[in-house]
């Protein structure tokens, strides 16, 4: 017999978990449980489907069996091939995310699409650094020219990338440079990297895992930071935000509408046309339009309007089941297709919006640049025609909210710092990480899966590092995580190691707040670029590469392919990556030590190479103490108190 108290930290989840339980409506949770035991072939990776003369399935970790494929492929060569084909489908949401924010930034800058570009310091910073001339330029023509340079990644057959360029650090860039794994054009090396995996194609393990950290460059700069700096052109760069948490922030008098998926396009609309059609919710008994997000698109609207969480990944489906929701809105990226199902016993109605992304059971309604007003007006009148149609008999909301900060871009964070020191203002934070009053930092990132209890590894590999004087940087549904159990907000400073909690205290008390929380939320999952920047300017600011700064990146609850390409990614920076869910990867040894480092016959790792290496580690306080022993080994390393 499971416990629902097992399956999810979140109270208000598990409320509705018993209300699914009596409605007979299956969630994720049930489901996951039913697909236990889990195949080891394919949890350790060794399962191959690339032709039809198999699916082969071969021996791991040096067990008894058959040693290769019907090919003569082994279980190095299945592994490293099957983990560049998912580090592949975790980077190429992510480019198709940022070229459809360049488009969008284009037909904008055109006249042609209804976006106003409210990010000008962003726009013109950006222009700078790519070598633009700005003076004198409107700043259309601007914004038009930095599309057009951005659409060349994606483009070019020769050349390396222009965010790659534009945004890492020059020390990187020569590491990556030797290793001959420096990208031209996103399309261009998916292709390749799909061409690479196909049967009969590459075989050698080693070029494979060249090829994934390739692929990692690929997501971390045109996937994560073009689309960051897209988005902050169009939308704005996010400033401190507050705002609420959990399932409570859904009102029971109101039209609910939930945002849920990634792409701020499409959840920018349906919020700005929820303001305009708000009395048309009046005339109707409610109060008005109440928009909440789940994933990452709550994050956009959070980082940038204040916009209210419900929830993060593995309880999308709940949010449905308070009965409440006249629509659930979805466009890219982490949507279940067990949505559909529960819709259909509620009058909720899921609406996919993007043109090659449909969902079996939803209504569609298409999202283009040129026709968004017309899908965010047709979406939002579909939500209030829906509202009379509610069955107050169903409705149940888990009461309660949690306060939140979010909103801390790099610009927001220097801006904070400033009030220290108005010439240096990153010089306060290396004088805290210097004097050892903060002992490193950590991005806690990713995921909530299911196979681990929500929310809960989460908080507890960030309150042990809390504990120990670590700065927490968080996006994605991680963030909500902490967001939930009040680690976004001061009254988190409770859960911090005496030192720490000073330094949070002096930067926001000289901002006017009682503290900054514990964890600074930058952002949803692309701007893991964010953290990135933060580093970088770090790094510059130190003088050394950022391989050399006492930092980690953590996903304790990982289930997309998209933790794994973006923390291949940051294992390209030099920066250690603990997961909490294991890669698939144990079935072969040369894949499994390349990338952890772990004692092995293979000679060359990861660590060696760029700095970084992979952790996996299910045990959050376990997790959390090996991501301190690194930090206290970098530090050393810089001659720094320990
Ligand atoms: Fe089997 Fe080789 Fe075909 Fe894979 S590519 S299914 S190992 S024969």
């Amino acid at each position: 017999q499971v416990l629902i108290t097992d399956l999810t930290m979140d109270t208000g989840v598990q409320e509705l978990l018993v209300k699914a339980e009596q409605e007979n409506i299956e969630t994720a949770f049930q489901r996951a449980k039913e697909q236990e035991p889990h195949c080891k072939f394919g949890l350790t990776g060794v399962c191959c489907r690339r032709c039809l003369q198999g699916p082969c399935r071969v021996t791991f970790n040096g067990n008894k069996g058959v040693k290769r494929g019907v090919c003569g492929a082994t279980a190095d060569q299945i592994v490293a091939r099957n983990l560049l084909s998912l580090i592949v489908e975790g980077t190429t949401p992510h480019v198709e995310h940022a070229r459809e924010i360049l488009h969008t930034l284009l037909e904008a800058a055109e006249g042609k699409a209804p976006y106003e570009i409210k990010g000008k310091e962003k726009l013109i910073s950006i222009a700078k650094k790519l070598g633009l001339t700005v003076d004198g330029v409107e700043l259309d023509k601007l914004a038009q020219e930095v599309a057009l340079i951005a659409l060349q990644d994606f483009q070019q057959q020769s050349g390396v990338s222009h965010w790659l360029r534009l945004r890492a650090q020059d020390k990187s860039i020569e590491t990556w440079e030797k290793l001959n794994i420096l990208p031209s054009n996103a399309h261009l090396e998916i292709a390749n990297a799909i061409n690479k995996t196909a049967m009969g194609c590459e075989s050698d393990p080693v070029s494979l895992l060249l090829g994934i950290m390739k692929m990692g460059l690929v997501e971390g700069y045109d996937g994560l930071h073009l689309s960051t700096d897209l988005q902050d052109i169009l939308f704005g760069t996010p400033r401190l935000v507050k705002t609420q948490y959990r399932m409570g922030v859904i009102k029971e008098d109101y039209v609910n509408i939930a945002v849920h998926g990634h792409i701020p396009m499409v959840s920018e609309k349906v919020l700005e046309w929820s303001r305009k059609l708000n009395n048309e919710a009046k005339a109707l008994g409610a109060k008005g339009i109440n928009i909440v997000g789940i994933c990452c698109s709550a994050n956009e609207l959070l980082m940038r309007q204040g916009v209210s969480v419900a929830t993060n990944y593995a309880s999308q489906e709940l949010a449905i089941i308070t009965g409440a929701l006249e629509a659930m809105v979805v466009d890219a990226q982490c949507i279940m297709p067990g949505l559909a199902q529960v819709a259909d016993c509620y009058h909720t109605e899921l609406i996919s919006t993007l043109p090659n992304i449909k969902i079996e059971g939803a209504s569609h309604v298409d999202w283009t640049p040129e026709e968004a007003d017309k899908m965010g007006e047709e979406i939002v009148r579909r939500a209030l025609a829906h509202y009379p149609e509610r069955d107050q008999s169903k409705v149940k909301i888990p009461a309660g909210t949690v306060e939140a900060y979010a909103g801390f871009s790099v610009e927001q964070i220097v801006e904070l710092l400033a009030t220290l020191n108005g010439a240096d203002p990153l010089l306060p934070l290396i004088e805290a990480i210097a004097k050892g009053d903060i002992l490193g930092v950590v991005a806690i990132v990713g995921c909530t899966n299911p196979k681990v209890k929500q929310d809960w590894a989460n908080t507890e590999v960030a309150k042990e590092l809390m504990r120990n004087n670590v700065l927490i940087v968080a996006s994605g549904c991680s963030a909500h995580s902490l967001g939930k159990n009040g680690l976004l907000s001061p009254a988190g400073l409770q859960y911090c190691g005496e030192k720490l909690a000073n330094v949070l205290t002096a930067i926001g008390q000289a901002n006017g707040l009682p503290a900054l929380p514990p964890a600074l939320h930058m952002g949803s999952c692309v701007d893991n670029s964010r953290i990135d920047d933060l580093l970088v300017a770090l790094a510059d600011r130190l003088g050394v590469a950022v391989r050399e700064l006492p930092v980690a990146g953590s996903s304790p609850e990982n289930h997309s392919p998209k933790a794994l390409s973006i923390g291949t990614f940051f294992i390209a920076q030099g920066v250690d990556v603990h997961i909490g869910v294991n890669a698939p990867i144990t079935g072969s040894p040369l894949v499994e030590q390349a990338l952890t480092a772990n004692k092995g016959e293979f000679p060359v790792t990861t660590d060696e190479l760029f700095g970084g290496k992979l952790i996996y580690e299910a045990d959050p306080i376990q997790a959390a103490q090996t991501m301190i022993a690194r930090i206290i080994q970098k530090r050393k390393a810089l001659g720094l108190v320990c």
